[in-house]
């Protein structure tokens, strides 16, 4: 039976003497095993789409539950992210932490379009990567169903003052206000599994959870606060997914 997918091969292996297993993030199937038959001696229609990053429309031969390539229309091979390690590193980690989240037989287009998003944003070196990584992680972080509530303190209900100094709780995903959390400016940065979270820090935040999917990179950070932002949307994202991720150690042995 043949099956046609629009999907991003996140992980590539070598098969006996000329194939491929590619490990393919889809918008309707989850994430699926497609064996690429002399993928390197395969048409040159097809090279490009079955290497890791590259997205296509396929066409898949599926034969109890096992898909083979048949044929492979590139959609965008994001080649230019090999250009530099960190690039290379961040789209590997964008890769492995989608592909762990998607769900089987299941709807994930918001996750592939964040990611080829990210991956477009990088390919085309329009945001650096420490600030592609902090906004992927959060607005994943949100569309998997950890969206905080940043606009009122968990605990008094009140509106948060962006004046004063309000902590993220990053254990509970729950802002709380100065009073609230005991923290005042000069005090402590952290407290408990709260993180003292900046004015500019809260914009950022709430632009990467209600910014359309097409405008996620369109605004800019200062180099202290997206050091704020990155250390705050990584823990927050991985506190979450509780699993290890060999990309991450590998791109913060680059950066
Ligand atoms: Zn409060």
């Amino acid at each position: 039976m043949h099956h046609k997918v629009k999907g991003i091969v996140i992980k590539e292996s070598s098969q006996g003497e000329n194939s491929k297993l590619l490990t393919v993030l889809t918008e309707l199937d989850g994430v699926i095993t497609v064996k690429a038959k002399g993928a390197r001696s395969i048409l040159a229609s097809n090279l490009k789409s079955v290497q890791i990053f590259a997205c296509s429309n396929m066409l898949l031969y599926c034969k109890n539950g096992y898909y083979t390539l048949v044929d492979a229309e590139l959609i965008d091979d994001f080649y230019a992210v090999r250009e530099s390690i960190e690039s290379f590193a961040l789209a590997s980690y964008l890769c492995e932490v989608s592909g762990s989240v998607a769900i089987k037989d299941s709807e994930n287009s918001v996750v592939l379009q964040l990611l080829l998003n990210s991956l477009y944003a990088l390919s085309r070196n329009f945001a650096s990567v420490r600030f592609i990584k902090a906004v992927f992680e959060f607005r994943l972080a949100c569309l998997i169903g950890f969206e905080p509530d940043i606009n009122t303190c968990a605990k008094c209900e009140t509106e948060l003052d962006l004046s004063a100094q309000n902590v993220l709780d990053v254990q509970n995903g729950i802002f709380l206000c100065s009073a609230c959390s005991g923290v005042t400016e000069s005090s402590v940065t952290e407290y408990g599994t709260g993180i003292s979270v900046s004015r500019t820090v809260i914009d950022a935040l709430r632009y990467i959870i209600n910014a359309k999917s097409s405008r996620i990179f369109s605004f800019t950070v200062d180099d202290n606060s997206l050091c704020e932002l990155g250390k705050i949307t990584e823990i927050y994202l991985h506190l979450r997914l509780e699993k290890k991720y060999k990309t991450l150690d590998f791109l913060k042995s680059v950066l």
